[in-house]
This record gives structure tokens, sequence and C-alpha cells, in this order.
């Protein structure tokens, strides 16, 4: 998945523009500029990769999620339904808002499971977060049907997926906003940097305010612009858009490799019957920046983990043992700690964390292996590794026989 696997000539290239012209902020400037607006055109080819009408540029994928939220409305007391596996980066970016995260079950897709939103539907709740993980994603057309069947939002985290397509259209353009991160491990990388889309003028505008202190960025005296409303600074600077200008346009060369690799991998693994793969919902088509297996259980997954580690197969993850991603280990979420006082609201909210427990996750979650695919391999040390893992996970299976 990483672009910066791929950093080179093109990046410095771009980077050198914004350092010639000293201008290092998206904004104003216009005479010291020699014509460099590096945010401006990154969001006018993310326009076009991403088939939306509005891009929005930020500092990073979190910012993506709290923006595109407050864009659209969502704040004090609104519950947010989101999954159990995703990054840390979703409830963060719930709670800055004041709003609830309502965690529920995953599906065999490692996104969220339909029914299990529309079970937790309330007369609070505002918006559906789905976290397309791991380059893949939810079975959208329920997702979209329970969110307009119950008139809520539909916000696509796509931080994981840049490039994955759902009946031809790019992941992050199918909610009502999509969200993308481009920090340093995701496909693409700024460095830091993320993307809010969307197709409405109204969504979209706000998203352009309120990512400025609420700048209504008319004329071009910045001194001189009106704040319709309150807002926050979450700009992306130049060079971190520089070096997102020339990343993206080599976005189909990252895809092509990504295939590649990822299919050399899928291909020894499914000769072992007991190796099972994610549900890639039909129309869907994966970014395939990892790959995802099952095991048939917890203890099998730990010791081909432990066999991984032994044969030397680094990057890949196992979720239910790992602090970012699964609701197992988010202690500071459960217990609620915070640097400074959390509202009644939010607290009362979070109560059911403490007892509630997602048996449909866990099962999921405690057989995944996720694969990170990396660009920088060649095809014939591919082919090495898939080797190698297929012979670590088969000297489990028999010994577990
Ligand atoms: C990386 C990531 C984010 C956050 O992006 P940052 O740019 O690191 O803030 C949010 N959601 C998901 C699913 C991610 O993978």
């Amino acid at each position: 998945m990483p672009g910066f696997e791929l950093f080179g000539e093109l990046e410095r290239n771009e980077v050198n523009d914004v350092l010639d012209s000293g201008v290092l902020m998206r904004y104003g400037f216009d005479g010291m500029r020699n014509g460099h607006w590096k945010a401006k055109a990154l969001e006018k080819e993310l326009q076009s990769t991403l088939q939306t009408k509005h891009v929005q540029l930020v500092s990073s994928g979190t910012a993506a999620v709290t923006v595109a939220l407050a864009s659209a409305g969502v704040g004090a007391g609104d519950e947010v339904i989101m999954p159990t596996f995703t990054f840390v980066a979703s409830f963060e970016a719930i709670m800055m808002l004041g709003a609830i995260p309502v965690l529920v079950d995953i599906d065999d897709t490692l996104a969220l499971d339909p029914k299990a939103v529309e079970a937790a539907i309330t007369a609070k709740t505002k918006a559906v977060m789905v976290v397309q993980m791991c380059g893949s994603m939810g079975r959208m057309d329920a997702l979209q049907a329970v969110c307009s069947r119950h008139k809520l939002l539909l916000v696509e985290d796509a931080c994981q997926a840049i490039g994955g397509t759902y009946n031809s259209k790019p992941l992050g353009s199918i909610g009502d906003l999509g969200c993308f991160s481009f920090d340093f491990v995701k496909t693409i990388t700024c460095g830091e940097g993320g993307a809010v889309i969307t197709n409405n003028e109204n969504y979209h505008t706000n998203a352009d305010h309120y990512s400025d202190h609420g700048h209504d960025h008319v004329g071009n005296d910045r001194g001189a612009e009106t704040h319709p409303f309150l807002g926050y600074n979450f700009r992306i600077s130049e060079l971190h858009a520089a070096v997102g200008l020339a990343q993206v346009k080599r976005l189909p060369e990252f895809l092509a490799i990504q295939k590649r690799n990822f299919n050399i991998i899928r291909e020894t693994l499914s000769q072992i019957p007991e190796v099972t793969f994610r549900t890639v919902p039909e129309g869907g088509e994966e970014s395939y920046a990892f790959l995802n297996f099952f095991l048939p259980n917890l203890e099998i997954s730990n010791k081909v983990m432990l066999a991984f580690k032994e044969a030397g197969i680094d990057g890949c993850f196992h979720y239910y043992n790992n602090n970012w991603h699964y609701i197992r280990k988010w202690e500071h979420l459960k217990d609620l700690k915070s640097l400074f006082p959390i509202s009644k609201e939010v607290k009362e909210g979070l109560e059911y964390l403490k007892s509630k427990t997602f048996k449909q996750s866990d099962d999921y979650i405690s057989r995944n292996i996720s694969c990170l695919i990396k660009l920088s391999w060649t095809e014939e040390e591919v082919r090495q590794r898939a080797v190698k893992m297929g012979e670590a996970i088969v000297s489990v299976l028999k010994q577990s026989r």
C-alpha cells in the first residue's frame, strides 16, 4: 500500500516548485507564487480521479472525518454509527464534535453489517459511517438502503481504499461525503494530509470554510474576509499538497502493482482448503492494498502469526491483538480517559461500551490475518513470499490436526 515506497523524481520536482517560490501556504500570496497552486491542482486532480464534484483538502484523514461530519451538521448529542473494526480516528473525529460513537458489528466484508446498523438506529442517530477497511468495502447497496429508509447521512471513510470501486464508482464517492487520508503509510501520501469529497455543494462550501477558521474565501485579502460561521484550522500546506500531486498521478501504476502482487499471494494461499478470504460484495473491486484471509480459529491464527515471524514474513497484522484497529484493546475509549472533561451526553452515551460484547466481530477478527501488499516487491520476491506464507500456514495446520 504505501506510496512512500516509490517516492522519487516526480515528487521532488513538485516540492521544488513550492520551495522556489517560498509560498508554503495554500491561500493568498497570489503575486509571489509563480502560478503554483499545489493544493488547488491536487483538488482538481482528485475530482477527476474520484469522479466527484467537490474536493476539499485538509491536514489529515482524521481531520477529513471531523470536517465531513461538521459540514453536514453533525454535533453535540448526535449518534454516529460506526464499526468495531476501524482506525481509532473514527471515534476521535466523532467525539471531537461532541457527538456519540455507536459501535456495531462488522460482517464477513470486514465492514459494517447492515443488519447491525439497522438494529442500532435510535431517534438520536444522525449518520452512519462506513469504513472501507483494508482496500475493500461494505455491502454498499444495503447500507445505502438503510440510510435512505431512515433519512440518515452516509459518510464513507475510504482512507484505506483509494482506487477501489463499487459498481464502477470510486470508493469514497458513494456516500453523501467521503474521506481520504494521505498520511505516510497510505497508498498515496502527502506526508500528512486528507480530503473530504462530496457532490453536495453546500457541504463543500461548509468544508472549505470550516477547515480554515470559517473564512469565506471571497476576494484576495484574507484580512477582509468575513466568517459566516465558526471554524478551525485543518488546512493542508503547499509542501504536502505538492507531494500528493505527484503521487496521485501515479495511482494507476500503484494499483496495477498492488493487483499483481495481491493475486500472486492469493492464488498460492487459495490452494489451502482451510484458508478462506474476506467477502467482496458483488459489483465491488478492491484496491488490493491488503490481502485479508480467515483461518479456522483464534488459536491457529495466533500460531500462524508466530510462524510468519519465525519465517521472516513481515507486514501481516492480526488485528485481534492490535491496539489500533479493533475495539477489544481500546481501553482508553471504554474508560473515557480524556485530558479534559467530556460532556455528560457523551459520557452517558458511551456507558454501553462497559458491558456490550461483539461476538460476531470477535469471530471474524480473531480469525483474520491482514497482509500489506507492498509496491516495491519484485515479482520474484512476491512469489517467494507467497510460498513461504503457504508453508508456514500448512505446517501450523498439520500440528493442529
Ligand atoms: C489512516 C486512517 C485514518 C486517519 O488518517 P490520518 O491521515 O492518519 O489522520 C482514518 N481512517 C482510516 C480507516 C485510516 O486508515
